[in-house]
């Protein structure tokens, strides 16, 4: 059977001339061979030049796209994609590493593979699945990952029940699709233990992208009294704490949050008394707090996840930022963060610019932070770029 052909609207095709991973459904012609979804289609131009091989999908986005060259998608391809994310990650000193088993090894477009995550902890990776022609191909991409780690990885789990939201037909469940459950969960980031639940957790289980900036609190935390806001597992107490600040509070509004990250804090620090969790709401707590801090951590999930939520976002950034500012010692540090993906690098700071201006205190920027190397943005594909943060000193 040959493979199935999508043929683009007139003008079209510039945009995958240009490296755009995706093909949305308004530039679509014609498609020829009644592809099903997460079949693998041959793109063409309105004058029949071939341009791309991808996944297809009945969605708004019609094919995210494998291949530029004319290449079957064989186990040799996924093999060799596996090859390329992991030899970038070697070459940034983060495989092997003693200090860090915790990383992202394929970021969707990033790595050229749109649809797919996989973070690797220690002897696991965890995979998900965001279309249906990735879903489809998890036992050929799972073979690929333990062939290329020399078996190093000797279980892989499927959590992509909750990233998939398509038809009742795919079904699909997590488990492992290779091995087991390892006996222990416990894994290292620059030498910090983090227990990780990929099963229970949030997305993968871990905010694998807060690494690099969750070291910078290391610098600043010394003597400081310290409030991490939306703290989960408490990723950035644990090195304020290591950083040797004089008290830190984990705030989250989810029990089982604050759980894991005393649990957390117990591991890296056992029987301290510097670590306060609380189960709170961050705004609530902000509003209501009379203690002020030296050093205060944003770091909320996404406030919008569709363009039309960027104006109620943008003004939940400003009053989130201007409670935080309020609570903030002279002199005192702001890690402030944006994880939408719709919302621009320029917006998060005009609502922090604003948050400033109504607290009336001098407001400086020290470092503006994104997301590590292990979180590539495909150039071609800016809308990669999501995690956008501030440092701020605070007067
Ligand atoms: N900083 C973390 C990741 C944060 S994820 C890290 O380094 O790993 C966002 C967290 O915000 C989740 O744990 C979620 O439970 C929590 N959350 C969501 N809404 C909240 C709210 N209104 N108040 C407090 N926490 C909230």
């Amino acid at each position: 059977m040959s493979t199935p052909k999508i043929y683009l609207k007139p003008g079209k095709e510039q945009s995958i001339q240009r490296f755009h991973p995706w093909i949305f459904s308004g530039a679509v012609k014609k498609i020829e061979g009644n592809p099903a979804d997460g079949d693998v289609v041959e793109v063409y131009s309105d004058t029949n030049d071939f341009l791309a091989v991808g996944h297809y999908q009945q969605s708004s986005i019609t094919v995210r796209i494998l291949d530029f060259n004319k290449n079957e998608i064989t186990q040799q391809f996924w093999q060799n994609k596996i090859k390329e994310a992991l030899t970038l990650r070697r070459s940034i000193g983060l495989y092997p590493n003693p200090d860090t088993n915790i990383f992202r090894l394929i970021h969707g477009e990033g790595d050229n593979l749109p649809g797919l995550v996989v973070d690797i902890y220690g002897n696991t990776a965890v995979m998900q699945c965001h279309s249906a022609g990735m879903y489809r191909s998890r036992n050929d991409i799972a073979k690929a990952i333990v062939a290329e780690f020399d078996e190093e990885i000797t279980a892989v789990y499927d959590k992509s029940a909750g990233t998939l939201n398509l038809h009742e037909n795919f079904n699909p469940t997590d488990k492992y699709i290779v091995g087991q459950p390892p006996a222990e969960k416990v894994f290292f980031e620059h030498g910090c233990k983090f227990e990780v639940s990929w099963e229970e957790g949030q997305k993968t289980g871990f905010f694998v992208d807060q690494r690099e900036n969750r070291k910078l609190i290391e610098q600043f935390a010394k003597g400081r009294d310290v409030l991490n806001t939306f703290g989960y597992t408490g990723g950035f107490s644990v090195y304020a704490m290591h950083g040797g600040a004089n008290s830190v509070v984990t705030v989250d509004s989810s029990e089982k949050a604050i759980d894991l990250a005393n649990r957390n804090i117990e591991l890296n620090f056992p029987n301290t008394a510097l670590h306060k969790g609380i189960v709170a709401d961050a705004f609530d707590f902000l509003k209501s707090s009379n203690q002020k801090y030296d050093l205060i951590i944003l770091d909320p999930p996404a406030f919008a996840k569709h363009t039309h939520a960027i104006k109620n976002a943008l003004q939940a950034y400003k009053r989130l930022n201007l409670a935080a500012i309020r609570n903030l010692k002279p002199n005192g540090i702001l890690f402030t963060f944006s994880c939408s993906q719709v919302v621009s690098r320029t917006d998060f700071r005009n609502a922090v610019f604003s948050a400033s201006a109504i607290s009336g205190r001098k407001v400086s920027i020290l470092h503006q932070l994104t997301q590590p190397a292990d979180h590539p943005i495909n150039i071609y594909h800016p809308e990669g770029e999501y995690l956008k943060g501030l440092v701020l000193e605070v007067k």
